[in-house]
C-alpha cells in the first residue's frame, strides 16, 4: 500500500483573522461564514427583540472572550469554566 495522500485536512486551511461576528449590545457571538458576503451585517437577536439594526462588530475572539478579558471577575454574576 504506498498512498501519498500525506497532508491532513487542515493542512491548507487558510487562517483567515476574522472569524466570530460580535454584538457588542446583546453580546451574541456569530460565527462568521467562510465567504464574507454571507455574513451578517446587524445582529440579528437586536432585530427581533428590539428592531434595531446594531453592526456586528468582527473580532477572532467570540464575544464572551471579549469580554471576559475586559471585566473584572467579581463582576461576572457566573464564572465560566469552559475554555476553547
Ligand atoms: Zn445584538
Amino acid at each position: 500500500m504506498h498512498t501519498s495522500a500525506a497532508r491532513g485536512p487542515g493542512y491548507s486551511r487558510a487562517r483567515s483573522p476574522v472569524s466570530y461576528l460580535n454584538c457588542p449590545v446583546c453580546h451574541l457571538s456569530l460565527r462568521a461564514p467562510r465567504a464574507s458576503f454571507m455574513a451578517p451585517e446587524h445582529c440579528p437577536r437586536c432585530i427581533g427583540r428590539r428592531r434595531v439594526a446594531i453592526p456586528l462588530v468582527p473580532s477572532e475572539l467570540p464575544m464572551r472572550h471579549v469580554v471576559a478579558n475586559e471585566a473584572p471577575p467579581e463582576d461576572s454574576p457566573r464564572s465560566l469554566g469552559r475554555e476553547l
